[in-house]
C-alpha cells in the first residue's frame, strides 16, 4: 500500500501537464472556476460559455436565462417588455443567421 501511494504522490507532484496561466488573476484567493469567469469577463466573453458577451458579462442565451431565473427567484410579477435582452431576442428571431454567434449558438 505504501509503495502504491508513493507512486501516486510522485505522479501528482510531477511537472507534467498544462502550464500555469500567469496573469492578474493567478494569485487571487478564489477558485479556478472563478478565475476562468474573471478571465472571460476581462476579454468580453460570456462568463458561462465563453461566447461573445452582450450585456452584464453574458451572451444572449445566458442573458435570457439569467433574466428568467432572477425573475422567478425574486418573485417578480411584471416583466419589462422593452428590456435589452428582449430587444436582442427580437433581432435574432428576425435574422437568426446574422446573429448566430451573438446568440451563443454558432452554427
Ligand atoms: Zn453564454
Amino acid at each position: 500500500m505504501n509503495a502504491k501511494h508513493a507512486i501516486q504522490l510522485k505522479e501528482t507532484t510531477s511537472r507534467r501537464g498544462r502550464p500555469e496561466i500567469v496573469d492578474e488573476f493567478t494569485h487571487l484567493p478564489v477558485s479556478r472556476q472563478r478565475k476562468w469567469q474573471l478571465r472571460q469577463m476581462a476579454k468580453g466573453a460570456c462568463r458561462i460559455c465563453g461566447h461573445p458577451a452582450i450585456s452584464g458579462g453574458y451572451c444572449l442565451t445566458h442573458l435570457v436565462h439569467e433574466r428568467e431565473y432572477s425573475a422567478e427567484r425574486f418573485g417578480c410579477k411584471r416583466a419589462n417588455l422593452n428590456c435589452k435582452s428582449r430587444q436582442m431576442e427580437k433581432l435574432v428571431e428576425a435574422n437568426p443567421l446574422q446573429w448566430a454567434t451573438m446568440a451563443g449558438n454558432p452554427t
